[in-house]
């Protein structure tokens, strides 16, 4: 069953599309990597996806059901969740005021309470910090409270920009072990956007190159992760 399908997108901000006639298709409960070097258009991808940016053309489908005229709001409601690049941890906030942010919508307070110490299982380093300040959380822990936040909506299919941006190789695999761990366990859809192929590809089931706004590889995550030419040809290294 496919979770997020997108047909004939594209996207762009004036100029030339940045995302041009993309079409993808995500089966329930899989890691997808979408990879791509600098500026290739993965954020712009997933910003679309979320009706951030509008699109020029092209259809989006959750579970079959299509969003394409539905607003950012309406899209989260229907279980698409989006973790942007940059950590946004309201620093002023404790820990605990930052995770229940993620369910002030959707859950009541019992509810609330109990999601939220689902979180703080999957989450030890978030557990032993709930009462600091946002301020002085490390980047890796920003990052988790981040997608832990997400998590504790409940989203059906999540994306995320360059989790691993600036964290430590430990926290960026306890960080993605947790992601996986959890796509497992729930059934969780996931678009992981990463510039960190090795890291991406070694969670991921898939994964996806983006290269001139077009998918120019679409392969299991183990296939591509073992194929030089092509992490030379599109992925720099
Ligand atoms: P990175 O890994 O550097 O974030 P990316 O693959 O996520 O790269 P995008 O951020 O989507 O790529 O950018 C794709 C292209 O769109 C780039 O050429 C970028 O300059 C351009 N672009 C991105 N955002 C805007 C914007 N708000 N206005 C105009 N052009 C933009």
């Amino acid at each position: 069953m496919s979770a997020l399908a997108c047909e004939g997108l594209t996207v762009g901000y004036g100029g030339a599309p940045v995302i041009d006639a993309l079409d993808l298709d995500i089966a329930e409960g899989a890691v997808v990597a979408l990879l791509g070097a600098n500026g290739a258009g993965k954020t712009t991808l997933l910003r679309a996806l979320t009706g951030l940016v509008p699109l020029r053309t092209g259809r989006i489908a959750l579970h079959g059901r299509d969003l394409t005229a539905e607003s950012t709001e309406d899209r989260v409601r229907s279980g698409l969740a989006l973790v942007p690049e940059g950590r946004s941890v309201v620093v002023e906030l404790t820990v605990d005021e930052n995770l229940r942010l993620g369910g002030l919508w959707r859950h009541r307070r019992k509810a609330l309470d109990a999601a939220a110490e689902d979180m703080y299982a999957l989450f030890p380093a978030l557990d032993r910090r709930r009462r600091a300040p946002g301020h002085t959380l490390s980047g890796g822990e920003r990052q988790m409270l981040a997608l832990a936040r997400a998590l504790l909506a409940r989203p059906r299919v999540l994306l995320l920009d360059e989790p691993s941006l600036g964290l430590a190789p430990k926290a960026t695999a306890q960080l993605l072990g947790v992601l996986r761990a959890t796509a497992a366990r729930t059934g969780l859809t996931v678009l992981l956007a990463e510039q960190n192929v090795t890291g991406a590809l070694s969670v991921a089931d898939r994964g996806v190159v983006l290269s001139l706004g077009a998918v120019a590889a679409d392969r299991p995550a183990a296939d591509l992760a073992a194929d030089p030419a092509l992490r030379h040809a599109y992925l720099g290294f």
